[in-house]
């Protein structure tokens, strides 16, 4: 999609959501546990069709690319969570034809999508298989016919916590057959296929979301996606490249609007004579921190979704990174918002409470923030050893030469950071304290952590070097709050390094006082301190722009 056209998507999204989706409109759907059906098919239907965009044009869609579909998503989601989640299923559900279907099954179903506005349910988990997908236990037998032709599958099983579960026309389900798990597609109607009751949940109750179960349900075998069985769980895992930026995309648009609200409410509410927002113990604790974070998420969330539309391929772990940091940021300005609105962020009607029980579900679906953390340091610990440790150093060397060309943007700090990092991943290799899982989870986030800071001080830099202003989620962006923004990521990305190593280092009785020593002393602890120099006026800015 052109930028004129995404533009166009965003603000007529934005235009309906006024007049359809409004505050009201969503508390009460929230209250009465609704999902909107007739809401949802307006949206999919002739007139707006906002689920084109995540169809490729050659079936009738809009073909979205990654950053178009985040954007989309975030959109979305600072309206309602739940809407959002019901488009999102649609989306999740047409990805296994979209990565994996042949050109007749694309054509006979992906066309349909578009142009009938079909709902679908994505039904991968199981009662006993959540995290841990190869677990699933859904059969899908072979049908022959005289002659040992695979003529259809019947399939069993149950499929848990399913999204569009009890309202979906196509379904994907994920079933194991004799050559290994593969994705199937089911329509609606057919005998055998059932859904549970909508289950009752915290938040996101505009979505609908069921038991799916599966009795003896017959297909033909032109409904196995690919037409090769065993390739469901590549395709699962081609899947998540896109859909783990949409949930990132989620976290962002969920906890930016929370924070929008109380940074309104912080200018309006006077106590001890003066407005909450200019009150520094208030901004720098309940809002600041918030708005970096998200920022920071964001950058990352752009730069892989960039990089995903450039044509580069393997960026499963940044997928994850971005998920993990932007779904914890949002999560974290939801529950902040609710503090800086007082009492009142406890009373439904004034949202923020609403919002914080909605973005809950970011941390958990799609893959939790612990098998993210898992991830992540799975992967870039891979990368680490067979790069003899350069992964990081060359990170680290980069952001020395960002800081001599522009001192401005944290990039030193971020070094520094991953260089601890490094330090603590050579501790690790030699004490062989991989074999712990906490420390692989600190691990994960400390690389979350360098790996985002890197890219916001590029981002900063970039910003600065064009003397741009740039939207941000909270204000325009000028040189003067990149640089403040990115300096306040980074001080924070090498604080909570410095926990996570000491945990690591000193935390696990690896070693003894003389070995913890040379560590210690090699670890660039001063290094971090002495950059906390200026963080207070850092805040104090970004503070200053978001209260304006
Ligand atoms: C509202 C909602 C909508 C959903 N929509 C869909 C959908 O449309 N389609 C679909 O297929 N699924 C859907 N899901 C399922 C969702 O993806 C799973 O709930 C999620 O993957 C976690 O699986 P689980 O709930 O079985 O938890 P478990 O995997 O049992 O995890 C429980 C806890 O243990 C942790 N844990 C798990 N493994 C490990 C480990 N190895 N080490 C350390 N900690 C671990 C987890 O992080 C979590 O904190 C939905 C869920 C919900 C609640």
């Amino acid at each position: 999609m052109d930028r004129d056209t995404l533009e166009a998507v965003i603000r007529t999204f934005r235009e309906f959501a006024r007049k359809e989706l409004t505050r009201e409109k969503c508390l009460e759907l929230d209250a009465r546990d609704e999902y909107p059906a007739d809401l949802v098919s307006r949206m999919m239907g002739e007139d707006l069709g906002f689920h084109l965009v995540f169809l490729p044009e050659e079936y009738g869609g809009l073909g979205g690319s990654a950053y178009d579909v985040y954007r989309v998503c975030m959109a979305m989601a600072e309206v309602d969570l739940g809407i959002a989640t019901a488009f999102f299923a649609t989306s999740l559900g047409t990805d296994p034809l979209r990565v994996g279907g042949t050109v007749e099954q694309k054509s006979r179903w992906m066309s349909r999508i578009a142009g009938e506005g079909l709902v679908l349910a994505y039904g991968v988990t199981e009662p006993s298989a959540g995290s841990e997908v190869s677990a699933i236990r859904t059969t899908a037998r072979r049908i022959t016919n005289g002659s040992g032709k695979v003529t259809g599958y019947v399939l069993n099983g149950t499929k848990q916590f399913i999204t569009n579960g009890g309202v979906a026309a196509l379904y994907t389900i994920l079933a194991k057959t004799p050559d290994g798990p593969s994705f199937f597609v089911v329509e609606r109607g057919t005998p055998g296929l059932g859904a549970g009751r909508a289950e009752e949940k915290l938040g996101i109750r505009a979505s609908n979301t069921t038991q799916v179960v599966l009795e003896d349900v017959e297909v033909p075998v032109d409904h196995l996606v690919g037409g090769v069985e065993g390739q469901g769980l590549i395709h699962a895992q081609w899947v998540f490249g896109y859909t783990r930026l949409m949930v990132a995309a989620f976290g962002l648009g969920a906890g930016s609007q929370a924070i929008r609200m109380a940074r309104d409410y912080a200018k309006e509410r006077v106590q001890y004579g003066s407005p909450l927002a200019a009150k520094q113990g208030y901004t720098h604790a309940l809002l600041v921190p918030h708005a970096v974070a998200l920022e920071a998420s964001r950058a990352f969330v752009e730069e892989v979704a960039r990089r995903l539309d450039s044509g580069e391929e393997g960026l499963g772990t940044e997928g994850a990174i971005a998920k993990l940091v932007s779904t914890e940021a949002g999560n974290a300005a939801a529950d902040g918002a609710i503090q800086a609105h007082g009492g009142y962020g406890y009373i439904r009607e004034y949202m923020v409470e609403k919002i914080r029980r909605d973005v809950r579900i970011t941390t958990i679906y799609e893959g939790t923030s612990e098998i993210m953390r898992n991830t992540i340091a799975m992967d870039r610990w891979r990368a680490s050893i067979q790069s003899r440790f350069a992964f990081y150093e060359d990170l680290a060397a980069a952001m020395d030469a960002l800081h001599s060309s522009d001192p401005g943007v944290g990039a030193s700090v971020v070094a520094l950071a991953a260089r601890m990092l490094n330090e603590v991943l050579r501790f690790a290799r030699e004490t062989r304290l991989t074999r712990k899982q906490y420390v692989l989870f600190l691990l994960g986030e400390m690389m979350a952590g360098v790996e985002t800071g890197a890219c916001l001080a590029r981002r900063a830099a970039e910003i600065r070097a064009a003397g741009e202003k740039v939207d941000g989620l909270f204000f325009v962006i000028d040189s003067e709050a990149a640089g403040a923004l990115a300096r306040a990521w980074a001080r924070r990305v090498s604080w909570e390094a410095i926990a996570r190593a000491s945990y690591c280092v000193a935390g696990t009785g690896s070693q003894g006082s003389d070995a913890l020593g040379s560590v210690r002393s090699s670890l660039g602890l001063d290094g971090c301190f002495d950059s906390s120099v200026g963080a207070e006026a850092d805040l104090d800015l970004v503070a200053s722009r978001l209260t304006q």
